[in-house]
């Protein structure tokens, strides 16, 4: 990729805003913005300074901006980046761009100033990323989880990581230059030992993926019970609430994202919820295979049951089974509000939640022992958690490579092949923070990016 030239784009969100910023990055920023500004002379101020002036276009002012610039290295991307700042009409902003095209900047691509910022040092691959999770996240633990990721708890991990294995592929290349002389460095025991550490911390990473993945896209959550045990009911009461309180702020446009809730900051995503919604009897009675491959899949259950029309002995049944599924659940008793008092008593020593759907009684109660249900201790101690599937999936690769390691020194094959086992470890992890990266892969990660970051 060529990063001689100069690029430029949009940073804010199109449409209509109060001011659009304009972000310029590369090797002739400043003498192509100077080119069209009409204020102090920009190759003379120093950086992270700002300045008011006008755009002109011959002698036509296309509009009135602030401009602030930012000398490389000491940028976002390490090279001459400069802001600006101006009236947020798509017509100016369109202006403004086609403009400096002309002066000989060309349009960024997605995700292309951050790439700079990648190629240029400012951080490793695993950072870029975050960078992008960062402005993507919607809650409390996406947003911790990504800030983390960008400020490097992640990389120091897989670099410490690096620096052993490292360490252990010399000793045996130092092994290997003596070779004829049939010398040992280190001691089988003791390689072995090391990488079964490594694969140790390795495979903390790639467990820790499960909840990375449920905080990045939500805890997949099934709503299940018989028919007309109220899960419809249950749902939209959930839904709506957040929704309302979305809708409640003032001028705001964003989409809704259909069937997640939000509990103090921790997203729980109703799974398979079409069936609920549409018809009454779709989501068919206990017992059959589909509702219990469902219910199988899901990391939560909420699990109702009708307080007027079941039995004791339905309820027994429909215990046992929820139990034998062996996924965390929420025992919920529905319609309280005219509960037969026999199965409230039966319900009792189950630990299970009364509540009302359509009275939209006890659902605080609810949402608080939803989050109480999953277990987010790795959060709150501020371990790393993975929360990408491309390092997830190298990670793996780690340690099958790491296998092939051991198993090749149990074997006792000649230390040119546990050499090769280990530099091709080395390569799947040096893929996450970006030590060893194609072109494919760059293109592939940053074209997920907005256009202008
Ligand atoms: P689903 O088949 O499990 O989705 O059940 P629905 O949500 O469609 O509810 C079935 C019936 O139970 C509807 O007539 C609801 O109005 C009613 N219902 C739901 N929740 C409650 C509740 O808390 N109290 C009472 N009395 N009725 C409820």
């Amino acid at each position: 990729m060529n990063i001689n030239d100069t690029i430029i784009a949009l940073a804010t969100a199109p449409g209509v805003g109060a001011i659009g910023v304009i972000r310029v990055s590369g090797p002739a920023t400043i003498a192509i913005v100077n080119s069209v500004f009409r204020g102090k002379d920009l190759t003379e101020v120093p950086s992270h300074t700002i300045h008011l002036g006008t755009i002109r276009d011959e002698e036509k002012i296309v509009d009135e901006v602030l401009i602030s610039i930012f000398r490389g290295p000491n940028s976002y991307t390490k090279e001459d980046v400069i802001e600006i700042s101006c009236h947020g009409s798509p017509y100016i902003i369109q202006q403004l761009i086609r403009l400096l095209l002309t002066k000989g900047a060309r349009l960024a691509k997605a995700g292309e100033f951050t790439q700079r910022a990648f190629i240029n040092g400012r951080f490793d691959l695993a950072q870029a990323e975050a960078v992008a999770d960062l402005i993507s996240s919607e809650n409390e633990s996406m947003h911790q989880a990504a800030m983390n990721q960008m400020r490097g708890g992640f990389s120091q991990e897989i670099s410490k990581l690096r620096e052993e294995l490292v360490h252990f592929a010399s000793m045996i290349e130092l092994e290997l230059d003596f070779g004829e002389e049939d010398v040992e460095f280190a001691s089988r025991d003791d390689l072995k030992k090391l990488i079964y550490s490594l694969k140790g911390l390795i495979t903390r990473l790639t467990e820790s993926f499960t909840l990375g993945n449920a905080i990045k896209n939500g805890i997949p959550t099934v709503i299940a019970g018989k028919p007309n045990a109220g899960k419809s009911t249950l749902l939209n009461a959930l839904l709506n609430e957040e929704k309302a309180i979305v809708s409640d702020v003032p001028g705001t446009t964003r989409d809704v994202i259909e069937d997640v809730i939000n509990v103090d900051g921790i997203a729980f995503r109703f799974t398979d919820t079409a069936g609920i919604r549409t018809t009454e009897d779709k989501v068919e009675a206990i017992g059959v295979e589909r509702t219990y491959a469902k219910m199988k899949e899901a990391s939560v259950i909420i699990y109702l049951i009708d307080l007027i029309n079941d039995t004791k002995e339905d309820i027994e049944k429909q215990l046992a089974y929820l139990k034998a599924l062996k996924v965390p659940y929420l025992l919920i008793g529905n319609k309280m509000d005219r509960a037969d008092a026999n199965l409230l008593n039966a319900l009792e020593s189950e630990n299970a939640l009364m509540i009302s759907a359509s009275q939209k009684e006890n659902l605080e109660n609810l949402k608080e022992a939803l989050k109480t249900l999953v277990s987010l201790d790795d959060f709150k101690t501020g371990n790393t958690i993975v929360t990408n599937l491309r390092h997830y999936e190298s990670l793996m690769e780690t340690n099958k490579a790491l296998d092939q390691v051991i198993d090749g020194i149990d074997r006792q094959v000649t230390n040119d092949f546990v050499a090769m086992d280990i530099r091709n470890s080395l390569f799947h992890l040096g893929q996450i923070t970006g030590e060893i990266t194609t072109d494919d892969l760059l293109e592939n990660i940053f074209s997920k990016f907005c256009i202008g970051k």
